[in-house]
Order: C-alpha cells, then structure tokens, then sequence
C-alpha cells in the first residue's frame, strides 16, 4: 500500500501536473513542477501518461483497428503484454485472423474521445476473435455485440451477418494475458455472456482451476458503462515502481499481485520531522 496522503497533499500534486501540462513540460524529465511524476500517473479516469510507447499499425498477430488514430499510446508494460499475447495466439492458431486493437490513450494521456478512463496509459480495447456461424475464422468487422450463444448481428451490413464468438482464441488470449506476472492485469471488462462462455470451454478443456479461478475474477461486465457485449477492455494494475513514481487508482489487487514493501523510517531524523509535519 502507498502511504496515505492528505487531500491537501493529493491536490497540490495534481495542481503541479495540472500547471506542468498547461506549460506543454515534458514529464519524462522531473522538473521542479512535477518533481519525480512519470510514466502512468493519476488514475485511468483523471491521469495523464509520460513515456508511453505507441502500438505500432500492425504487428505478428495483431492489427490497429484505428490505424491512423493517435491513440495508440500507453505503458510500456502494456504494450509488450499485448503485442505478445496477440503473438502466442498466432503461433498456436496460424493463419487464422489477427487481433484488432481498439483505443489505448493518447500521447501524453488525458481525455480522449468516447470514454472516460483510458488517461494514463493503462486501458485498452481488444475487439473479440470472431468466426462465420459455422466456425471459420474471419477478420473482425468491427464492434459486433454478442449474445448468450456467442452470436451476433453485425450492425449495418447490407443484408444480415452474423459472426461467432471464437471461444478458442479468446480464452487463449485471456489466458495469456493474466499469466504474465509482469503485465498485472486488474481487470478484463466483458459482458456476463462472452465471460460464461469462455469459463465453460476453460472448465471442459480441464484448465488448471487456480487459473479458471484468477480468470473468472478478473473478467466482469461493468455495472457504470456498457456491457463490453463486443470487445475486452483490458486494464493492468500499477507496478509497485509506478505507484513511487505517481501511478494510481486504488485496488482491488488480488492476491497474486505484489505490492510495494511499506516505507519504513530507521533514521531517527526522519521520524523526528515527520512527528513535526
Ligand atoms: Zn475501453
């Protein structure tokens, strides 16, 4: 846990970041209006992000649905965690259709268009691995919400389409992604469907329970925007490093993720100032 700061000390900070960005600063560097902030600082709903790495338009594996957006930004954690699990997926399933990225953040992070989270480099969206209604995988045609069958309706076709869950694939994907120790996955918001889906082939397959369990944990449909019925929004947990350096956002951290050791003050100095603050 980071040690709890007064209200008066959160708002003096986010007044630093707050005039530092107006001032165009570069985060990278601390300077005396942010001294010591970078990478994800603040939280996913009012953050800012410093030293992101942009996606690239494509990758083994993987596709910007977006490829011209500028929205492509985030944490470097974040990025690598993807690009290689879009790359098992790949490897395991080949020549079958690629993984489309939705929105991640914007360069320097902040509000971005159509969402309210997404700020500090820590979000992303991950369009399902789809299939024609008899299994074939196919590109992704976009934002398709699905059904409890794992069927959907593609929205504006000429005549109706319809495209399939690719329970396969997802799982792998979902798999993946919460076994990387490193990427610290907080949440994957889908809706309560694509979710029973996927736990239900993980449990037939005969998945370790530990991992069906960490799964079914971290998958859950948002009860204050909508139901993710066509696409994963990912959302990884600060590193105890980043939560040093200004990321934050409070829990849940499961159990399988560290946290940072609690400061400790040996010398006898610094206790003496802090009883005097
Ligand atoms: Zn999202």
């Amino acid at each position: 846990m980071t040690r709890p700061r007064s209200p008066r000390a959160r708002l003096t900070r986010w007044a630093l970041v707050a005039a530092s960005a107006a001032l165009g600063g570069c985060f990278g560097t601390p300077t005396p209006l942010a001294p010591g902030l970078s990478g994800s600082v603040g939280t996913p709903q009012a953050g800012v992000l410093t030293d992101g790495v942009e996606l690239p338009v494509r990758g083994p594996g993987f596709r910007r649905y977006r490829p011209k957006s500028p929205n492509y930004w985030g944490n470097p954690r974040l990025i690598a965690g993807i690009t290689h699990a879009a790359q098992v997926v790949e490897r395991a399933y080949p020549g079958t259709a690629p993984l489309y990225v939705g929105d991640l953040s914007a360069r320097r992070g902040g509000k971005i268009p159509g969402h309210r989270s997404h700020q500090s480099g820590r979000d992303i969206d991950l369009l399902f691995y789809v299939t024609t209604p008899s299994g074939a995988s196919i590109h992704s045609p976009g934002f398709v919400p699905l059904d409890s069958d794992g069927l959907g309706q593609v929205p504006g076709a000429d005549e109706p389409t319809y495209v399939r869950l690719d329970v396969e694939r997802n799982w792998l994907l979902v798999k993946t992604l919460i076994e990387l120790d490193e990427l610290r996955v907080q949440w994957l918001f889908a809706s309560r469907d694509v979710e029973a889906l996927l736990i239900e082939y993980a449990l037939a397959r005969g998945e370790p329970l530990q991992l069906v369990w960490r799964a079914a944990t971290v998958l859950l449909q948002p009860g204050d925007s909508s139901p993710h019925a066509d696409h994963f929004h990912v959302r990884i947990a600060c590193s105890p490093s980043e939560m040093v350096a200004g990321c934050e956002g409070g829990g849940p951290y499961w159990p399988w993720l560290e946290l940072p050791a609690p400061p400790t003050f040996s010398a006898p100095g610094e206790l003496a100032a802090l009883a005097e603050r």
